[in-house]
């Protein structure tokens, strides 16, 4: 996609304003941040959000020297960004990145999205190892919705995708020796999983859910880390667009399915009207989770299923009874 085409989509956001200065170093501003009005030009902004993402690393522990990171790549633009800082500061971190990206085998889109994060990679001088549905489920996400129409599975198509999703992440990173598996998780995404758990009411998701999963040194589980977390879904963007970085912008077709959209749509139109209640929702779901030592306990006692020997936290693991439904 040209320069021309990405500036024009998010020209909301990104109006070069030729008469404001940016608010840290006096240069032309070239995007704002409504939450704490404040102009920065893209030098600046680039640094602030390179900043949020060290500061998340320090305080939840994520990555460590001698680390190797898988690091979860899709093609869109939060993975593109989460590559892109995270490669640029393994030198500094003595770590090394690896991408690994799931094919869940969505026609139309994987192989758009697929293609520019292979360029990404190539540009970053990086292997990219890549892991599919039909692997590890022996279908692809297409086969698996006509099954699930056909049969009337009572299953979503991002509860299914999800699922599958973790686990082949989670056996890729393997694959490549990672120690620490990085997911593109945003602020925003942290924001509607916490409200997706209220409305829902399921406690064990909120317990389960963290900007750290697992403990670590468990044989058959990556440490998952969210190092994006402290910055917007829209910044990750605007970080794509400055830094000149390779994305995907188009949807999944199977997005319009998803509850988690509702909620998008809700606390973007809450953000409009009072910014910084992302933020504020984040801030309270880490004050909650901040409270509850009891999940590190739940996760201590996680074992593996009996059916496939991957980890899990009952007998049978999430993807094994799926599995069996499609059989
Ligand atoms: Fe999977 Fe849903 Fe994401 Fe599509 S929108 S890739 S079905 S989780
Ligand atoms: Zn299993």
């Amino acid at each position: 996609m040209s320069d021309g085409v990405l500036k024009n989509r998010f020209r909301h956001h990104l109006v070069i304003m030729v008469t404001v200065s940016c608010g840290h170093c006096q240069g032309e501003a070239v995007l704002r941040l409504d939450y704490a009005n404040l102009d920065l030009c893209g030098r600046c902004f680039s640094r602030l959000f390179e900043r949020r993402v060290a500061r998340a690393n320090r305080e939840f522990k994520m990555v460590r020297p001698g680390d190797v990171v898988a690091v979860g790549v899709s093609g869109g633009k939060d993975s593109a960004a989460l590559l892109y800082v995270l490669h640029k500061m393994s030198k500094k971190g003595r770590f090394t990145v690896k991408p690994v990206l799931v094919d869940e085998g969505i026609a139309g889109y994987r192989d758009v999205a697929t293609k520019k994060a292979e360029e990404l990679c190539q540009r970053l001088g990086l292997e990219l190892a890549i892991v599919s549905y039909q692997e590890l489920a022996g279908r692809p996400l297409d086969d698996i919705m006509k099954l699930r129409d056909e049969r009337q599975l009572g299953f979503t198509s991002c509860g299914v995708c999800g699922v599958l999703r973790k686990d082949c992440l989670n056996q890729a990173a393997r694959k490549v020796g990672a120690s620490k598996l990085a997911v593109g998780h945003n602020a925003d995404d942290v924001a509607q999983t916490f409200l997706m758990n209220a409305l829902r009411a399921d406690v064990k998701g909120f317990e389960r859910f963290g900007v750290v999963s697992g403990l670590g040194g468990q044989e058959k589980f990556v440490q998952r880390v969210k190092p994006l977390v402290y910055n917007l879904e829209k910044e990750c963007a605007l970080y794509c667009v400055v830094n000149d970085l390779p994305f995907h912008l188009g949807e999944c077709p199977y997005s319009v399915e998803a509850f988690r959209g509702q909620v998008k749509d809700f606390l973007n139109a809450v953000e409009q009207r009072h910014p910084g209640s992302k933020f504020n929702v984040l801030q309270s779901f880490l004050a909650l989770k901040s409270k509850l030592p009891a999940v590190v306990e739940t996760q201590k006692k996680a074992g593996t299923c009996t059916v496939c020997g991957e980890h899990s936290s009952s007998a049978v693991c999430r993807k094994c009874v799926l599995l069996e439904s499609l059989a």
